[in-house]
């Protein structure tokens, strides 16, 4: 009989769950806002929705080969729960003992950039390669590594934290995470608009207010988004242009230390920044990441598994890597 697994992406807003068979094909697909009332809640929620993923198609929870949790760090995988994550507002989290409890199967947690390049690996971009590196910029910036074929872990599960990588030694902007010039306080969905409300205070104040940004957000630079800025990019808007193309220039500082420190053969990109913007993320990469790198560049593309990746490599983390997850 075909192996079956259940996989969950739990990020800063939604619970995703899918059923999967092991060719990586999804039997089915469940999506809700992650309900923040406990942290039992949250047990209660995966809980449910993989016995529904597994009703809906007739499935006993017991079939399956285990449940694979992928989610936003920092976690300790050896205890299988969160430890002060970012966007769950519990300082501890356990996840895999309650959940393997109420489900009788294994259940595996692993960061969710980490069970990105598995996914990648087994269902994506990087079958067969052995060095490879998955970047996400969205909300935050993340990465998974796996080198010479091995999957980069660490000693709790959070390893490839790219995005508190230095970009910028003056650290003009600090990051959520207290410290100052990394990578992810310039070029996250959620900073982005820290930068540039930082780079239009410095800039002629009769240009800004003429600006087609300025327009988009009514003169309330405080409720600017990242999207306002790629839309004003795309219309045109110079000092948009301008700004965009030096967000580019520190992407491609984050991916050339990721091409210095891992020598992948490929690099693939995903979150919301990257695949609502392709081209205007991609594009200043390519043309300036060359400046920073020492390795020979790599091919560095977009992950094919979109915003389903990390559900992928939940799958794959059951399927293919529980060994590592023992
Ligand atoms: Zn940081």
């Amino acid at each position: 009989m075909e192996k079956l697994a259940a996989g969950i992406d739990l990020g800063g807003t939604n619970l995703r769950g899918v059923l999967s068979n092991e060719r990586g094909n999804f039997l089915a697909r469940s999506k809700e806002k992650i309900d923040l009332g406990s942290e039992r809640a949250i047990v209660e929620q995966i809980v449910k929705m993989i016995c529904s993923l597994c009703n809906s198609k007739e499935v006993e929870v017991s079939a399956l080969e285990g449940v694979g949790i992928a989610s936003t760090g920092p976690l300790d995988m050896h205890k299988g729960m969160l430890v002060n994550p970012t966007n769950i507002p519990f300082p501890k989290v356990p996840l895999t003992r309650p959940v393997g409890q109420e489900l009788g199967v294994p259940v595996y947690l692993l960061n969710d950039c980490t069970a990105a390049v598995i996914g990648e690996r087994e269902f994506g971009a990087g079958k067969g390669v052995d060095d490879l590196v998955y970047v996400t910029i969205g909300t935050g910036i993340g990465g998974g590594a796996i080198v010479d074929g091995h999957l980069l872990l660490g000693k709790d599960g959070n390893a490839v934290e790219i995005g508190h990588m230095v970009v910028d030694p003056s650290g003009r902007l600090k990051c959520g995470c207290g410290k100052r010039g990394h990578w992810e306080a310039y070029c996250s969905g959620k900073n982005i608009p820290n930068f540039v409300r930082m780079r239009l205070a410095k800039m002629d104040k009769r240009k800004v207010k003429k600006s087609l940004l300025f327009k988009h957000v009514k003169g309330k630079l405080a409720a600017l988004r990242s999207q306002h800025l790629f839309e004003a990019d795309r219309a045109g808007d110079e000092l948009s242009l301008k700004l965009v193309e030096e967000i580019g220039v520190f992407n491609a500082i984050g991916i050339a230390n990721v091409v210095n420190v891992y020598d992948p053969s490929l690099i693939t990109m995903g979150g919301s920044v990257v695949l609502k913007n392709r081209e205007l993320i991609m594009k200043p990469i390519e043309e300036h990441v060359g400046d920073y790198t020492r390795n020979r560049i790599p091919r560095i593309s977009v992950t094919p598994l979109l915003e389903e990746v990390g559900l992928y490599g939940a799958v794959a983390a059951v399927l293919r890597y529980s060994y590592v997850f023992k």
